[in-house]
Order: C-alpha cells, then sequence, then structure tokens
C-alpha cells in the first residue's frame, strides 16, 4: 500500500514527539500509560496528554534483568528496561505515570517504576459481576479525578468529560471503520499496516486533528478498494489472540505472513479489544458511564473473563476467519490458563481450530514457530 495518508501514519512518531515536545514547553502535563484500562478521555479532559509508554522491544530486557527476575513476562521487562535505562522518548516527556493493578508481576513493577517517575496506581477490581465491583471502580475513578486535578491544576467538569468521551468514541469506531476493510478479501490495507495506525492511537497530542486524519486515510482506502484488481489465490484467514504484541515483538504475526496465511484481525490490546465499548455519550453521571464502559475490556486479569469469548465470537464470525493463533507471552499465567478455555470455546462452539504459541520476544525459537505454523495452515 502506498497513500498519501499511509506514508503520514508511518512517520506518526516523529510528528508524535516534536508535537509532545512543543506541548511540554507550554507546561501541558503528559501522563505515561501502560494498558487500555488507563481513563485516556479523564486524562484529556484534566488538559493533560496521555501517551501510550513502550514495551514491545527485546533490546530493554538486559537492562530490566539488572532488577527484576529473568523469569517474568517480556512486556514487563521490556516496559520497565526502557524506563530504567532512560531508552524511551516517551517515557522521558511524562511527567507522571498512570497505572493498573492488572496482574501480578506489573503491578509490583509499578512500585519499582516509582522510585524512577512518580507512578499512580488505580486499584482494578478482578471481576464485573454484581455491583460493587462497579461502584469500586467508579471511587477510583473518582480518585484519579483528584490526583489529576492536583497535577495539571485543572478542574475536570463533567462537559469537559463529555466531550473527551465523544472525541474518543469518534476515534475508536473510525479506526474500526479502517479495521473493517479487512472484513473482506481483497482488503486495501493488510494486517501489519493496520497495526501500525493501532500503534499511533498511543501517542496523538491534537485528537481532533486525528480524527480527521484518520477520515482522510479512511476515504483513500475507500477509493483505493474500488480500483483493487481481485486477487484469485486463497490465503487462510487468521485472528490473532492473547497477550499484546506489536512493532518489535511481532514475530508471531509476521511469521504467519511469511507462512502465506492473512492476519485480518487482533483480538489482543494493541489490536481491536479497546475499541469494541464505546462510552455511553451525554450520561447525567460521564464518570460513571467512564467506569462502566472501562471495565467491560475483556482482560485475562479478570474472572471470570467471559467478554472475552463473547468478543472472539462476534469477530471470528464477521471476519471469516479459518483458525486462531493464541499468543501467549512466557510467564503470563492469566493468559496461558485461559488459554484451555479459549480452544474449547473456539472448538466446541465456533468450530474453529487453534494454535496457542508460547513464546518470548527474542528470535531463537522462530524457526520452530515457523515449523508449527505451517503445519498448522495445511490443516485448515
Ligand atoms: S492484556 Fe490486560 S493488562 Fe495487558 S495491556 Fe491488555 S488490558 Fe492491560
Ligand atoms: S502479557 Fe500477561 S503477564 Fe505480561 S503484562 Fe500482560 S497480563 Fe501481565
Amino acid at each position: 500500500m502506498n497513500n498519501q495518508s499511509m506514508a503520514y501514519f508511518n512517520e506518526f512518531n516523529k510528528h508524535a514527539l516534536l508535537e509532545l515536545d512543543k506541548a511540554h514547553e507550554q507546561g501541558v502535563k503528559i501522563a505515561g500509560i501502560y494498558c487500555i484500562f488507563g481513563p485516556t478521555e479523564l486524562i484529556r479532559a484534566a488538559g493533560a496528554i496521555p501517551v501510550g509508554l513502550c514495551g514491545k522491544k527485546q533490546e530493554p530486557i538486559q537492562e530490566a534483568e539488572k532488577t527484576l527476575p529473568a523469569n517474568l513476562c517480556p512486556l514487563i521487562k521490556s516496559s520497565y528496561g526502557f524506563a530504567a535505562g532512560n531508552t524511551c522518548p516517551f517515557f522521558s516527556f511524562s511527567d507522571f505515570i498512570i497505572g493498573e493493578t492488572t496482574c501480578d508481576g506489573k503491578k509490583k513493577m509499578f512500585e519499582l517504576l516509582d522510585e524512577i517517575k512518580p507512578t499512580y496506581v488505580m486499584q482494578l477490581p478482578y471481576s464485573t459481576l454484581g455491583d460493587s465491583p462497579q461502584e469500586y471502580w467508579k471511587t477510583e475513578i473518582h480518585r484519579l479525578k483528584a490526583y489529576l486535578e492536583e497535577q495539571t491544576g485543572n478542574t475536570i467538569t463533567p462537559e469537559k468529560l463529555n466531550h473527551e468521551i465523544k472525541l474518543q468514541n469518534r476515534v475508536n469506531s473510525l479506526v474500526q471503520e479502517i479495521e473493517l476493510f479487512m472484513k473482506e478479501p481483497g482488503s486495501p490495507i493488510s494486517g501489519p499496516e493496520f497495526l501500525k495506525i493501532l500503534e499511533t492511537k498511543g501517542y496523538v497530542v491534537d485528537l481532533e486533528k486525528y480524527a480527521e486524519d484518520l477520515q482522510a486515510l479512511k476515504a483513500e482506502l475507500e477509493e483505493k478498494r474500488a480500483n483493487m484488481a481481485q486477487s484469485g489465490k486463497k490465503q487462510s484467514r487468521i485472528l490473532i489472540t492473547g497477550c499484546p504484541s506489536g512493532t518489535g515483538s511481532d514475530k508471531v504475526t509476521r511469521l504467519a505472513q511469511e507462512c502465506g496465511a492473512l492476519v485480518v484481525c487482533q483480538e489482543n490490546c494493541t489490536g481491536v479489544k479497546g475499541l469494541y465499548y464505546p462510552t455511553l455519550e451525554d450520561a447525567e453521571d460521564p464518570f460513571a458511564a467512564l467506569a462502566e464502559r472501562y471495565l467491560k475490556i475483556p482482560c485475562s486479569c479478570m474472572s471470570p473473563n467471559t467478554g472475552r469469548l463473547d468478543l472472539l465470537g462476534k469477530l471470528s464470525q464477521e471476519y471469516k476467519i479459518d483458525g486462531v493463533i493464541d499468543l501467549t507471552w512466557t510467564c503470563c499465567h492469566t493468559y496461558n490458563v485461559e488459554s484451555f478455555s479459549v480452544e474449547n470455546f473456539l472448538d466446541k462452539k465456533m468450530d474453529l481450530p487453534m494454535l496457542q504459541i508460547e513464546t518470548d520476544y527474542s528470535e531463537s525459537d522462530s524457526e520452530q514457530i515457523r515449523t508449527r505454523i505451517e503445519a498448522f495452515l495445511e490443516m485448515l
């Protein structure tokens, strides 16, 4: 794919760093976040900028292992290594970090991170059953509101929050509309290209402008699709689920594509998981609406986590999926254990085969993984 808007998105990090630098100079506060439970609408309503922090590359892991145990998930080690080695420009720009008590490794890592940069941790409930987790999470949203107001000196009003909720909903649905191009064979955008777009969502300074850029990209893709010749080649359509991955830790996605598959959907957090639950707009209590929305995220840290199965069922049908790859980072117990229920669900309810791959960020097992994927694709 080679069009003007995609070229802009490919260079997005460079633009984002320049804009963040400018905002920083003007005294705008920057909040680093690591997870899609971080309520970006609330951060923006406080006049601060949320930025997604790096944790998807192998290089900083050695630095992290000076402090953290080696047998920890690579995502946590990479995140900490970037911070400890001061090699993530987005971390350097951040005035403070907002974390959440998701998995055990991550919440303990936040304690150490706090020694490098002020780290505020939201206490996330582990269940969504009944009213009490909802009530509890609402108080956590208000606790974060107070913290953000103290950090920025700005008051978060319901009006400001409603405005940011609408804007974020709009951006999420535009990204979703772009992803929908991959629903049908002959998509004008590939899975890896779409992943690049998704990653830019984490570094947006001006969200209104970002929505316009997405709109322009969507229009270009529509035009491109209209002029595309359809390929007669049959390729297996793969959905990737499990732990988040991204540029630098996209080994499994890359190998699947190299083996001839089409990765048309990523259900994980770097994929579409965060796009699917719009916050109620113009709610009387937008703080409660925000709390409700964020607790719907089907992360494996939740127990039970039936929302993940619902989303997988819906996406498998929408994207005409032939097979599912479940990616588990080494030492990620929650996704590893959940893999059994996911495979069972896909087999019994969706009649879909699944391949679980447990790996880390290194390339040492690439050839073994390639062989397993080739065998899986042959079976489809
Ligand atoms: S998998 Fe869960 S903890 Fe990890 S980034 Fe996603 S929502 Fe956050
Ligand atoms: S991949 Fe698993 S262990 Fe790693 S941070 Fe996410 S939930 Fe925690």
